[in-house]
């Protein structure tokens, strides 16, 4: 693998591997039978987890047809091959629960100790005096129609001061209300399909769900399916029964619908609290915002701000004029401008924060929702973002990102071009092609993903390592290299930086604007079909100022380079009135008497043109490169 020096690749698996940061410490031993394994591991690393000798692995290895030295990297499913030979049950290592924290030691061999996300937020071991109360943060949930989004409107509208400073700006997917001096943070976005596919992130962001079940139509499918998907986050629900002003308004009925799912209301015998709500006519607001009050107290909310600050992504997206916006909700420690933070494979220092109504603040304390610029890419909502101590630290956490990414994707270690992608297919070489896709909206990226994921192929199947909105960035081909992934750039441009390293990292951004035409590359390389395709990309013009007659060489086009540069063999067009007059080679290039490789902007320079010479003062030739589209 070509990403990472051989130094560096030992030094990112020592610091990935279990136990890392404790020098003196090595793996976790099998105990009792069973062990938790990475991806991949070395041979020489499964015997240290199964602490048996290397020899041993090997051999065994051998029996069953796997030739392989202490160093081979081995699959997951070899290894509990192997383990189970020793009497040891393997089962994975949840790669995707461990995140890495802190860093010791700013100097060399910047060593990452591995934390895992709960024990990022949680409060165990903190002493009690560093912990202070914090807002409750609050998801609305329910069926369809049933004033979910109304009832977040009228809680904002009844509750924000339409006089203060801002106002209410737009909506940035959270908003923070006030009840009685007490503070409660509302997520924007409705619904248990984005409460569980936060959950799906690993991210648990909801203290309390409000359930909005509507007095004139009473339990239906999605009030029961929220109520289960609460009740698997282990999160308390305050039901709002909502539309009371209504003619049909039957609130028993509703009582009696919810007591069937097992929420039996208070004034029934029961534990779960129930406001009747209007969101129509903004009644019941602030007995519903007192009552969540109560059952977050029960909670005993706290969280220590005195610490670097970690949260998660709640929404995020690019802003014209503004770049990469993401709004965090900040769930432990305090958000400073100027903090180092990492938020998946992405790091950058925090440029500015802004509240909810617009408002700039200097930092952020727990359980506030928090408008953040100053990354360079767009994350994804869901991702945990997490304060470091320096812009060292954040580069090595979102390196070993990337190299998680790449552990638990793949164990092949060459780059894939969609050129050779079709040789290597029918050598049976390619099992996975990997893609990342970047595009222009939410909308396109799915659209994408629906079309690439349909495409079905006996001997490759298309994974998607990583999809975002937004140009290609560096840390998008830091990705695509270490996942070994084609980037796919639908209607985005790539930025000078994610070039280079393109160029650098040999990753094959494919650019597009029309879902078939990828679709289409894809399809045919997969089946071996693809033929690469030429383009001539520009690259310079020069005036001709004089022809001039060199012994043995013929006559060249004495000129001065307008814009770009020539370089010596690429193709040049030879123009009249603006007209083709030849097409050849660029044969060779002079600078007085001396042959030279490119000549760039503003110099004057001989040019000799491949199978021409009859150029005439005030003729223009153009330079281009030949590429592979
Ligand atoms: P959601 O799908 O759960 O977000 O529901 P909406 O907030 O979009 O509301 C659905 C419909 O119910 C809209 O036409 C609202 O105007 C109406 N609605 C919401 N709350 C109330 C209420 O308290 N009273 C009455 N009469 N109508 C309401």
């Amino acid at each position: 693998m070509a990403v990472l020096t051989a130094d560096q690749e030992a030094s990112v698996r020592t610091q990935f591997a279990p136990g890392a940061g404790q020098a003196a410490e090595s793996k976790p031993v099998a105990a009792e039978g069973k062990v938790e394994l990475p991806p991949t591991l070395s041979v020489k690393e499964l015997a240290e987890y199964l602490d048996v000798k290397t020899v041993d692995i090997i051999k065994e290895l051998m029996k069953n047809g796997v030739m392989a030295n202490i160093n081979q990297q081995i699959d997951f499913d070899t290894a509990a091959i192997v383990a189970d030979s020793f009497g040891v049950q393997a089962s994975p290592m949840a790669m995707d629960a461990a995140i890495a924290e802190q860093v010791v030691g700013e100097g060399e061999g910047t060593q990452v100790k591995l934390t895992t996300r709960s024990e990022l937020f949680s409060n165990d071991g903190e002493a009690p005096e560093n912990l202070k109360p914090r807002p409750p943060v609050v998801t609305v949930m329910g069926h369809v129609d049933h004033g979910k989004t109304s009832l977040l409107d009228a809680v904002r509208q009844t509750k924000v001061a339409a006089g203060e400073a801002g106002g209410i700006t737009q909506s940035i997917g959270a908003y923070v209300v006030e009840e009685k001096g007490r503070r409660i943070v509302f997520l924007d976005t409705p619904g248990h399909e984005a409460f569980t596919a936060m959950r799906a992130r690993g991210a648990q962001v909801t203290d309390l769900a409000v359930l909005v079940v509507a007095a004139d139509d009473g339990v239906m499918p999605q009030t029961v399916e929220a109520i289960s998907h609460a009740k698997a986050a282990q999160v308390p629900i305050v039901v709002a029964i909502n539309k009371i002003d209504k003619d049909g308004a039957n609130p028993d009925r509703v009582k009696q619908g919810l007591s069937e799912q097992g929420l039996v209301p208070e004034d029934w015998g029961g534990q779960t609290v129930m406001v009747p709500v209007s969101a129509k006519q903004k009644t019941g607001i602030s007995e519903m915002l007192e009552m969540i009050l109560l059952v977050a107290d029960l909670q005993d909310l706290k969280a220590n701000p005195a610490k670097l600050a970690a949260g998660t992504v709640i929404d995020a997206h690019l802003e014209k004029g503004r770049g990469p916006v993401a709004t965090v909700l900040v769930q432990n420690g305090t958000l400073r401008v100027g903090d180092n933070v990492v938020v998946g494979h992405i790091f950058g220092k925090v440029r500015a924060l802004l509240d909810d109504r617009g408002r700039k603040m200097k930092e952020a304390g727990p359980a506030t929702p928090a408008v953040v610029t100053g990354l360079p890419d767009v994350p994804t909502a869901g991702d945990i973002f997490q304060v470091v101590s320096s812009e060292k630290v954040a580069r090595t956490i979102a390196g070993q990102r990337a190299e998680q990414y790449r552990v638990a994707t793949l164990a092949q270690t060459r780059r894939v071009t969609l050129a050779d992608l079709s040789a290597q297919v029918g050598k049976g070489a390619v099992k996975d092609l990997n893609l990342v896709l970047k595009a222009d909206s939410n909308g396109s990226v799915e659209a994408l993903k629906g079309s690439l994921l349909k495409i079905q192929d006996p001997q490759v199947q298309i994974k998607i390592v990583f999809e975002g909105v937004g140009p290609v960035t560096e840390s998008d081909i830091l990705l695509a290299a270490v996942s070994n992934a084609l980037v796919i750039a639908f209607n985005v441009k790539s930025d000078a930086l994610a070039q280079k390293a393109a160029e650098r990292e040999k990753v094959d951004i494919r650019s597009y604007d029309v879902v078939y035409n990828v679709t289409n590359d894809i399809e045919r390389a997969i089946k071996g079909l693809y033929e690469p395709t030429f383009v001539q990309v520009w690259e310079g013009r020069a005036d001709v100022l004089t022809p001039i007659k060199i012994p043995k060489l013929g006559i060249i086009a004495g000129s001065r380079v307008q814009d770009g540069k020539i370089t010596s063999g690429s193709t040049a067009k030879v123009l009249r009135d603006n007209k083709l007059i030849h097409e050849g080679q660029i044969a060779g290039l002079k600078r007085f008497k001396d042959d030279v490789r490119e000549v760039v902007a503003g110099l004057e320079c001989g040019i000799r043109v491949d199978g021409y010479q009859d150029f005439q003062e005030g003729d223009v030739i153009e330079s281009y490169q030949v590429k592979q589209a």
